[in-house]
């Protein structure tokens, strides 16, 4: 029994550097996270999108989250991301996860604030985490575009205060999707953030970033960061070149496997890189 909350997954974790947390889709892609946090022996945040979670069907998806990271050998959160309501935040707690976030990001700063208390208040009843989000970000999520808006800073501790978040997104150029180029990152965010709270950031947007960029950004307090589109490449590319090597073969258990087993290696590679290969840089 290792399903673990999102305050308590970062407590552990306080000495290293950030904890990956990874999008899932499918039993493949869950297995594989999981498969990939147990090869290095590292703690890990299997999420969700809740426009994923909420699909028809996919309640079975989260179930399937929550008995891998229930039997998993290494602390495992479940998370869902980037919940826009109250009732989607309930529905993932009563499927069994442990760490909800509440995206109020789209609206005014008094009405973020009242959102996410709400959240807060029901979640902490019942040992759930919560997350949420202070500016936003650009790209794409879930099929619904936004413009970027750079967290002010100054708006951190007093939202973090009001609300008691066990984390928070904050927006620093970063963006849903795949980058078109470097995308231009302001540290200074980050840094004045994190210089006036407490509360755990949170980098969204990760696949596209540059080592370097990851780095500073984790030696200046990012605690925690999502990775989505880096999984979805990871699954699909393999997918497609292996029924390509022999479309005659319809291979549907053997393929997954090597599916499985790429999502791994994402994984791995970044629990390893964020946890502690940053410093190198
Ligand atoms: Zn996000």
């Amino acid at each position: 029994m290792s399903i673990i909350n999102l305050k308590d997954l970062l407590c552990i974790h306080k000495n290293l550097g950030a904890v990956g947390a990874f999008s899932t889709y499918d039993l493949f892609s869950a297995q594989g996270i999981i498969a990939g946090a147990e090869r290095v022996g590292r703690p890990v945040i299997m999420m969700i999108g809740a426009g994923v979670l909420n699909r028809q069907g996919n309640d079975e998806v989260g179930r399937i989250m929550v008995h891998l990271a229930e039997k998993a050998s290494v602390p495992a959160a479940v998370f869902l991301d980037h919940a826009k309501d109250f009732a989607s935040c309930m529905k993932a707690i009563r499927l069994g996860f442990s760490a909800v976030m509440i995206d109020g990001s789209a609206l005014p700063f008094e009405e973020n604030i009242s959102l996410t208390k709400q959240v807060v208040a029901a979640a902490h009843a019942v040992g759930v985490s919560v997350e949420a989000e202070l500016g936003a970000l650009a790209g794409i999520e879930d099929g619904e575009s936004s413009e970027l808006k750079l967290t002010n800073p100054a708006d951190v501790p007093i939202f973090a205060e009001k609300t008691d978040v066990d984390a928070l997104a904050v927006s620093i150029g970063n963006a849903h999707g795949l980058y078109k180029g470097i995308p231009k990152l302001h540290f200074e965010v980050v840094e004045k953030s994190a210089a006036l709270t407490a509360t755990p950031l949170v980098l969204h947007g990760g696949t596209g970033l540059e080592a370097a960029q990851f780095a500073k950004a984790v030696s200046l307090g990012m605690k925690k960061v999502n990775i989505g589109t880096e999984i979805k490449r990871a699954y699909m590319d393999t997918f497609v070149r292996e029924h390509s090597n022999d479309t005659q073969s319809y291979d549907l258990i053997g393929v997954p496997q090597k599916v499985k087993q790429a999502v791994s290696e994402v994984v791995a590679a970044d629990l390893d890189f964020f946890a502690e290969g940053w410093k190198k840089y």
